[in-house]
């Protein structure tokens, strides 16, 4: 089968410190404007990748947080992540936070829920870059790899288009006491979808990330119209546009409660991770 790429991409543009000085009165009236005018979401940092709990905390079974969909959005509009007792994955796209259940429906879920685990930013796309091939997921990575400019750093990812397969899978609500993740992912739904129109979302991180988060892609797929959909195991291409947001600042929530506080987390959970993102 033969391949080929259609690549349209464009420069990140990095923003250039002015050296000039302003007299004072003219810098302070505006910001006091500023001030009076601004909502939480403006005064939100837009390349912040804001991130619930850690990923060793999820894979070790802290299955609950404090943290509500309501004060996520006010962090991002874009982002992927779970529910309270593992209830289906999520995925949050253009300020909408659709739950892909257990049987694989799905539905928008209540800004009152609350997430154990979620990553989330404004999505602005940096870079901008079109794959009109059959690309397997290996192919595709390494397709955006040779585009970044540094491993080094997070980066949202938003691809959408037409795919020949994808393969994800959900994870169903859990019941206390609840087991570690890597018991619950065995017994995991898995679904196939064949030349299915959709898009992807999540995130790759870089290598030292490891214990935080997922080291690499880590993506939750959503089929046109609420088709279907969940977290990514598998997938090819064949024409689809991907986004690419460079995300340089990471900020972390702990959870303030005892399951967090009382969880193993010393320990080196690698191949715990493998397992549970396979
Ligand atoms: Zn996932």
């Amino acid at each position: 089968m033969s391949c080929h790429l259609l690549v349209d991409a464009k420069p990140i543009t990095i923003p250039v410190a002015k050296t000039k000085s302003i007299p004072m009165p003219i810098l302070i009236i505006p910001l006091i404007v500023g001030l009076i005018f601004a909502t939480p979401e403006l005064f939100a940092q837009q390349d912040v990748l804001y991130q619930v709990s850690t990923l060793d905390a999820l894979v070790s079974g802290v299955f609950e947080g404090g943290t509500t969909l309501a004060e996520l959005s006010t962090h991002g509009d874009f982002g992927i992540g779970t529910f309270n007792s593992v209830d289906g994955e999520m995925l949050f796209l253009d300020g909408f936070f659709y739950r892909i259940d257990g049987a694989g429906k799905v539905r928008l879920a209540d800004m009152g829920e609350k997430t154990p685990f979620a990553a989330v930013t404004f999505f602005e796309a940096d870079q901008s870059m079109t794959a009109d091939s059959c690309l397997d997921q290996e192919a595709f990575f390494r397709f955006i790899e040779g585009r970044l400019p540094s491993p080094n750093l997070f980066y949202a990812v938003k691809v959408h288009g037409i795919f020949r397969s994808v393969r994800t899978r959900s994870v169903p609500r859990q019941e206390k006491p609840y087991r570690p993740l890597t018991e619950v992912v065995k017994t995991q739904p898995v679904f196939e979808f064949k030349n299915v129109t959709g898009v992807m979302a999540g995130f790759r991180c870089p290598d030292y990330v490891q214990g935080i988060n997922f080291k690499g892609y880590h993506l939750h797929f959503l089929a046109k119209e609420g088709a279907g959909g969940g977290h990514v195991l598998g997938f090819v291409t064949d024409r689809v546009t991907v986004e690419i947001d460079r995300t340089d600042e990471l900020r972390l929530k702990l959870p303030a409660d005892s399951a967090f506080f009382k969880a193993g987390l010393s320990s080196d959970r690698t191949a715990d991770v493998s397992k549970v993102e396979k």
